[in-house]
């Protein structure tokens, strides 16, 4: 896609792993990417490389459990560019264990992050997708969203409401805006680095023993965003074929 005025996608999480990965594939599609984290250090890396590379983005710091940055985000894109298109919620947490382990507040952060975080993007787009008449939302949720396993109660839930979430917004919406749930499967990233309990840590190093590159899960995302206007490509899971 090269038009004069790229279609502008918020990609949420996009300091490390798919986020990251998703930034970069969408910038070679034509997309110009507003690539939003809070580590605004791999972000400034992350589009001085997109740039080198001749795509178009910018680093937006960003916390996705505060609904007014959320807001302001969306709303300055939309000004600045003059259209915001689409929105790639994809920042989440997974500190693991089980429930009575007690790490109240790790189930405290995967709530805000993974449902709060999601619910604030969403609530950012969809008036200006209403007034445009056109937008997408991508969620990235989890095969642990189709499936609870021990020592991911919370994290599942999460994930099982982020599905919810997502596919209530499709039903929901006006046909002019697209919605798409992407569940991966395990993907070679960051994300376990988030756990804090030690059980969960060698359980998931055994687990996560057969992974995806973060690659795999981006080009499913531009294959989504990719879809012609009156396609809407719902759900797509994605698992490493040794992944059971
Ligand atoms: P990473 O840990 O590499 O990336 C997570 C991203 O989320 C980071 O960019 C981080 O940025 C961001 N993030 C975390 N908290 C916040 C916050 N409060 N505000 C804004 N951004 C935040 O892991 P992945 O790339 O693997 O994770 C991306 C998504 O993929 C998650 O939703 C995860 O649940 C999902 N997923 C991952 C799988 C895997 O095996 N890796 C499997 C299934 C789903 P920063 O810290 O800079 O804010």
């Amino acid at each position: 896609m090269t038009t004069a005025t790229p279609k502008t996608v918020i990609v949420t999480g996009a300091s490390s792993g798919i986020g990251a990965a998703t930034a970069r594939r969408l910038a070679t599609d034509g997309w110009h990417v507003i690539a939003a984290a809070r580590r605004t250090d791999r972000l400034i890396d992350l589009v001085a490389d997109i740039r080198q590379d001749g795509g178009s983005a910018q680093a937006e710091k960003l916390d996705v459990t505060s609904r007014g940055d959320c807001t302001d985000l969306a709303d300055r894109v939309a000004t600045e560019h003059g259209h915001l298109d689409a929105l790639v919620a994809n920042a989440g947490v997974m500190p693991l264990s089980r429930l009575d382990a007690g790490l109240v507040d790790d189930w405290d952060q995967m709530i805000n992050v993974n449902i709060r975080g999601l619910l604030y993007g969403i609530h950012a787009v969809l008036p200006h997708f209403a007034r445009q008449g056109a937008g997408h939302v991508v969620t990235v949720a989890s095969v642990g969203g189709l499936q609870v396993t021990p020592m991911a109660a919370v994290y599942c839930g999460t994930k099982f409401a982020a599905r919810a979430i997502t596919e209530g917004l499709r039903l929901e919406s006006d046909p002019t805006i697209r919605v798409t749930t992407v569940s991966p499967g395990v993907v070679e990233t960051e994300l376990a680095d988030s756990i804090t309990d030690l059980d969960a840590v060698d359980l998931m190093r055994d687990y996560r023993r057969h992974s995806m590159p973060a690659s795999v899960i981006a080009d499913a995302i531009a294959y989504a965003l990719g879809a012609p206007a009156d396609v809407d490509i719902n759900e797509i899971v994605i698992r490493p074929t040794r992944q059971r």
